[in-house]
Formats: structure tokens, C-alpha cells, sequence
């Protein structure tokens, strides 16, 4: 017999979000996630992955995952502070650090738990944390399990970072106050405004922490939004994923022997949850390798989300002011821009619509993803089925 308490509850809220459309019903692909996805047995363009530079179906990184299969294991058997930190994880650590141009790097199993184990490692009820209102979910639940208090931030505005650290410094009832902001905002593509906001770091003594999920891989060559602005030594915590333009799965922090040390001693996925596979390291080592090596596929995403956004603009839509590859096509109206992306989907284009809570109400977006691996032709296929769609529910003119 299973709870009545559990089941009535269950029952209830699922049918509360059916309701009200807020049921998100999940889409299986069949196949790898590449620039061509699979769903329903429907051959469908995809342009809503992370996958920048498309090495999620690389198959130089796959060669590294089997070989290192066939050599560790499918699993590190242990947590990394127990024993299961093989030489591949350590390998991983320095590969990262060196890219990062940091003296140090700890891997963890995704950006989410590195975020949520990393920011409470170091940051207490004695202290403060100011947090960018529109940073990710991970940061936000990093910085409630912190015990910190959280002072919320006007979205890349300095004067109201610059006022808020001031008045937290004057208050004196914090040991140490951090300010946290992802390196690119993945709903707009906008960047952080890193010199900026060193400026006031050093002014006021705050530590400072870049999540730089959507920037690694994309800026600096490829080295991320802290390398795109030259301020390795002025930025405490460069967190990223491993699992968006590396194309695998994980998270790390790149930062001094101590901050690492340190996260190695106290982050608690690290120390209670099973290392990254062995295969998933591996990969990771070859992407970067790749990274180093070639800014090929670099180029490319570039080169691909120019000519998207301008196609895109040159139709009349709304594209809003992305700094970086990711295109939001700002549709308005919350059900409008479901529709619109429904009807992309039947016309062959899988491009998701991201609208309130997630982004204020009435900026719906349809939001694009261009990776190095799409084709122009498949771009051109998208602009065409934009203009269809655009006109048929005018959008455009
Ligand atoms: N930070 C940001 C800014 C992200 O966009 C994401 C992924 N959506 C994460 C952290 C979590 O990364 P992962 O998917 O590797 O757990």
C-alpha cells in the first residue's frame, strides 16, 4: 500500500499544471543530439541544444571514451575522496586548469551539483552573497543551501551592484561577501560586464564567481568569458560545464591551489557522490585537446550565428541584443510564441519556446542554439520555415 497522502498530492498538482499548460511534456530523440535530431521518427533540425560546437556525437571524443572504457572501467567505483579518483580524473583537472590559465581545477559530475557544492564550500550564514536576479537555477540553489544571505541584483546593472556592495560592506555584519553572475546569459546571449564588475570587486573586496556554462567553448577562443576579457588573475571561482560546448557531461571550478584545495576538502559532491565515468573524462580531455589545438568548429558556431541572426533580422524579426551565438526570436505573447514553435516543429525546425517564469511576461522567445555543426543549408531550410510560419501567424509582414 503506497501513501494516500503521497497520491492525493501527486494527483492533484500534476492535474493543476495540466491545467493551466504548465505540464512540460518531454521529447524522447531517438539517436544522438546532433544538428539533425530524431523525435516520433521525424527528422527534425535542431536548433535548441547546448552542443556549440557539436561534439556530443564527435567521433574523436568517442574513440577517447571507449578507449578509456576499456581501460578504467564504465565506472570510477567510489566517491573521488574515498578511491575513485583514477589517473583520468586528475588528468582531466590539469587539462582544465591549463586552458583556464588557473593554477588548479576540481571536476564535479555536472554543473549543477559543482555549483550548488562549490558556492556552499565557501560561503556561510556569516556572510553575503549579491546574485545577478536573472543567474541560473544552480547558482540560486547554491547560494540557499550556502545559508548566506542573498541580496538580488538588477539584472547587469553595476550602479545597483555598486550600491548594494557598498551598503552590505557598511553594514558590517558579513565576513564575506561574494557576487555570483553567469558568464553568458543563455536566455538573451548578453555577456557579463567582467571589467566592470572587477572594478567593484576590488573596490568593495568581493570574491567573485563566473559561471561560465554558456561561455566556455564560445568566448575567448574558446577559453571563456574571463579569458574573452583578459582578467584570469582578477576572477576568483571560473566555473563551467562540461556538458554544453565540450559536449560530454560534468562541471568544474578553475581558481588557486588553495580555493581548490579547499572545494576538495569541503564541496559535498565531491566528497559523497561518484566521480565522473572514466569515458566522460576522457572525452572531456579530447575536446579540450581539440579546443587548444583548433579554433575550427570555433569559428564556425561564430560564423553560423552571424548568419542566422542576420537572416533572421533581415525578416523583420525580433532578435534582441545577443552578444554571442545564441539567437532569442522574441516573439511577445506567451501563447503565441508556443504556437509558434509548435508549428515550426511540423514544419521540421525543433526549436523550443521559452517564455514566463523563465523569461519576464510578454518577451516569449522561440530561442535558437546555432553549433558549429550545422550546415548552411540546414540554416537556410530554418530561415525559410521562419518566413513561412512568421507570415502565416503574423509575426512578420
Ligand atoms: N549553469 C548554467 C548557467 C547553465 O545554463 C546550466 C545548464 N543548464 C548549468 C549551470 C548546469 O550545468 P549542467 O547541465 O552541466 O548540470
Amino acid at each position: 500500500m503506497t501513501s494516500q497522502k503521497l497520491n492525493t498530492f501527486l494527483e492533484n498538482n500534476l492535474q493543476e499544471l495540466k491545467d493551466n499548460g504548465l505540464y512540460n511534456e518531454i521529447d524522447t530523440i531517438q539517436g544522438p543530439n546532433g544538428s539533425e535530431i530524431t523525435i516520433n521518427g521525424k527528422k527534425l533540425i535542431n536548433m535548441s541544444s547546448n552542443n556549440y560546437l557539436g561534439f556530443a556525437n564527435d567521433d574523436r571524443l568517442k574513440v577517447k571514451a571507449n578507449e578509456a572504457t576499456d581501460t578504467y572501467g564504465v565506472g570510477a567505483g567510489a566517491v573521488r575522496t574515498i578511491n575513485g579518483t583514477q589517473s583520468i580524473h586528475d588528468e582531466l583537472e590539469a587539462k582544465i586548469a591549463e586552458f583556464k590559465h588557473t593554477e588548479a581545477a576540481v571536476a564535479f559530475q555536472s554543473g549543477f551539483n559543482c555549483n550548488m557544492g562549490a558556492i556552499s564550500a565557501v560561503m556561510n550564514k556569516n556572510d553575503a552573497i549579491l546574485s545577478d536576479e536573472l543567474n541560473h537555477a544552480s547558482i540560486i540553489d547554491g547560494c540557499r543551501l550556502s545559508g548566506a544571505k542573498v541580496i538580488r541584483v538588477k539584472h547587469q546593472d553595476m550602479d545597483d551592484l555598486r550600491a548594494k556592495a557598498k551598503e552590505a560592506v557598511e553594514s558590517g555584519q558579513y565576513e564575506k561577501i561574494m557576487y555570483i553572475t553567469d558568464g553568458v546569459f543563455s536566455m538573451d546571449g548578453d555577456v557579463a560586464k567582467l571589467p566592470e564588475i572587477v572594478e567593484i570587486a576590488e573596490e568593495f573586496d568581493l570574491i567573485t564567481y563566473v559561471d561560465d556554462a554558456h561561455g566556455s567553448g564560445v568566448m575567448g577562443k574558446g577559453a571563456g568569458t574571463v579569458k574573452h576579457f583578459g582578467l584570469q588573475d582578477k576572477i576568483d571561482f571560473q566555473m563551467g560545464t562540461l556538458s554544453k560546448a565540450v559536449g560530454v557531461v560534468g562541471g568544474y571550478v578553475a581558481g588557486t591551489q588553495n580555493l581548490i584545495d579547499w572545494l576538495k576538502v569541503r564541496a559535498r559532491p565531491f566528497l559523497f557522490s561518484t566521480s565522473l565515468t572514466p569515458g566522460a573524462a576522457a572525452a572531456c580531455i579530447e575536446a579540450i585537446d581539440i579546443m587548444s589545438s583548433s579554433t575550427e568548429e570555433h569559428e564556425r558556431l561564430w560564423e553560423n550565428g552571424r548568419y542566422l541572426k542576420a537572416g533572421l533580422k533581415d525578416l523583420g524579426f525580433n532578435i534582441g541584443d545577443s552578444e554571442t551565438p545564441i539567437t532569442p526570436c522574441i516573439i511577445g505573447e506567451e501563447k503565441l510564441t508556443q504556437r509558434f514553435s509548435k508549428r515550426l516543429t511540423e514544419e521540421g525546425v525543433y526549436a523550443k519556446s521559452i517564455v514566463f517564469p523563465t523569461v519576464p511576461r510578454g518577451t516569449g522567445r522561440v530561442r535558437n542554439m546555432p553549433s558549429a555543426a550545422h550546415t548552411k543549408d540546414q540554416l537556410d531550410i530554418v530561415l525559410e520555415t521562419y518566413k513561412k510560419i512568421g507570415k502565416e501567424l503574423d509575426v512578420i509582414s
